[in-house]
């Protein structure tokens, strides 16, 4: 650590309610179920670090702002820490905490030898020139010190931040390791430009993780995906891929919500003519193709299938009595709060939960950490048919899991992940 005001506490086990009270209401439902030894629910219902810094940067103008930022490590007995950095006014120690141990359970499910953490910086970077978010990303690595570290806990993109603030956190780090070390930290970080030693395929593979996922539930439930509508909340790297992958199957995008606003077409909002309007618009708002609709009438458009892709609590007891669709793809994390969930339960709509359905960016990221340390390169085939995989597996242990335990799909999740943990701390024992 190196940085002017820091803090580093244990203290994942109080419940002060939000976001981290969610994740615990999830996890003690699967730990009663199965029945989790005590010891070892004591340990996982705790995060095991959380580091707050609060740092200053020079903006364009001369003047000095203090930002906030947040790295929080859930569990490392399956590996070194991995999750992303998100950017965002609403980043909060409670949601960074929820967010890492989500990371934990996601990784265990899909069986990658990572543990779980999260990190981010209270703050809009719409607000800012790129130089400046660049001095806030250098500045924020530098202060986190050896908190982050290659084999110890690597970042990754989350909401509001990608590959070039990746490119940034890299050439930060390595500044402050001896230079004959360099080129062997590169993996410090995932979800770089390919060119600075990024995984092909790691862009595109949160969206492509979930389609694998609705792909496996529409074989389960003989449904043709070509005559399968779909409505999408966030049309960032996850929602845009996801909606762009989805088009070769023949599947229409009914309507899409943003931070700019809601668009609606029954007869289909193309997904690359929306990504054009998006890139050049700053978001949905204004696509000439669609109307534009209000939040109730999104949340209450008609289609076979939802795609959460934004943020936390969106599918909760005001919303989910209105939603008019026969599955959930729960690409963001932590997008149906427990009273949403119960409620959607009751209403037979099935739900691809978060921990597994998007799991594809760290298990590509794990492809990345992989060809680094051994310097290799792979080709899109070779990760693409590797996710697919490894995303195809998890489904049906996940589905196995419900069924043996007559669960639903989030616990049955929850209960995969929790077994592999348990088996890790029944191996190894307490220290000391
Ligand atoms: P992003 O920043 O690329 O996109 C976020 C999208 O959400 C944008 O379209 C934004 O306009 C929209 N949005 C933000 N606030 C909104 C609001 N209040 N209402 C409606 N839309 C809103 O972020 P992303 O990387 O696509 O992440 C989206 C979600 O997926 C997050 O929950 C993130 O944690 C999760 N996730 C991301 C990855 C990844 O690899 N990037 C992996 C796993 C999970």
């Amino acid at each position: 650590m190196n940085e002017e005001s820091t803090e580093r506490d244990r203290t994942g086990s109080e419940k002060d309610g939000g976001l981290f009270n969610a994740v615990c209401r999830q996890f003690d439902k699967a730990a009663d179920l199965m029945d989790l030894d005590p010891d070892t629910r004591k340990i996982l219902a705790a995060t095991m670090n959380e580091v707050t810094i609060h740092f200053p940067v020079k903006m364009d103008d001369g003047r000095i702002e203090i930002f906030s930022g947040y790295r929080v490590q859930h569990n490392d007995v399956l590996g070194p820490f991995k999750g992303g950095l998100r950017y965002h006014p609403l980043v909060s120690p409670d949601e960074v905490r929820a967010l890492a141990a989500w990371m934990t359970w996601k990784s265990a499910i899909v069986d990658i030898p990572f543990g779980g953490a999260k990190g981010g910086i209270q703050f809009d970077p719409n607000g800012y020139s790129a130089s400046e978010i660049e001095r806030i990303t250098r500045r924020f690595t530098f202060a986190l010190g050896n908190t982050i570290g290659p084999e110890y806990d690597i970042p990754a993109p989350d909401v509001n931040t990608n590959a070039q603030i990746m490119a940034w956190m890299m050439d930060t780090y390595l500044a402050t390791v001896p230079a004959h070390q360099r080129s062997a930290n590169v993996h410090v970080v995932t979800g770089k430009p390919v060119g600075s030693g990024g995984s092909l395929g790691r862009d595109k593979a949160t969206g492509q993780g979930v389609v694998y996922m609705i792909e496996e539930w529409a074989k389960d439930n003989s449904f043709d995906l070509g005559r399968a509508t779909f409505t999408l909340q966030g049309f960032g790297n996850v929602g845009s891929w996801a909606a762009r992958l989805l088009k070769p199957f023949g599947s229409t995008m009914v309507a899409v919500e943003d931070v700019s606003g809601c668009i609606v077409n029954e007869d289909g909002i193309d997904p690359d003519e929306l990504l054009e309007h998006v890139n050049t618009r700053g978001g949905v708002a204004g696509f000439p193709k669609a109307r534009p609709a209000d939040c109730d009438t999104f949340v209450c458009t008609p289609a076979d299938i939802f795609i959460p892709a934004a943020l936390e609590s969106q599918i909760t007891a005001e919303t989910a009595p209105h939603m008019r669709v026969r599955l959930v793809a729960e690409g963001a994390n932590g997008p149906t709060d427990p009273d949403g969930d119960a409620i959607l339960r009751e209403r037979g709509i099935d739900v691809i939960p978060d921990i597994l359905c998007n799991a594809g960016g760290v298990i590509v990221s794990y492809f990345e950490w992989l060809q680094n340390k051994r310097s290799e390169f792979w080709d899109l085939e070779e990760i693409d048919e590797k996710l697919s995989r490894r995303m195809r597996d998890a489904y049906s242990r996940v589905c196995d899991t419900a069924k043996d335990c007559r669960t639903d799909w989030r616990t049955a999740a929850y209960i995969v992940a929790l077994r592999r943990l348990a088996r890790a701390y029944k191996d190894r024992g307490i220290f000391p």
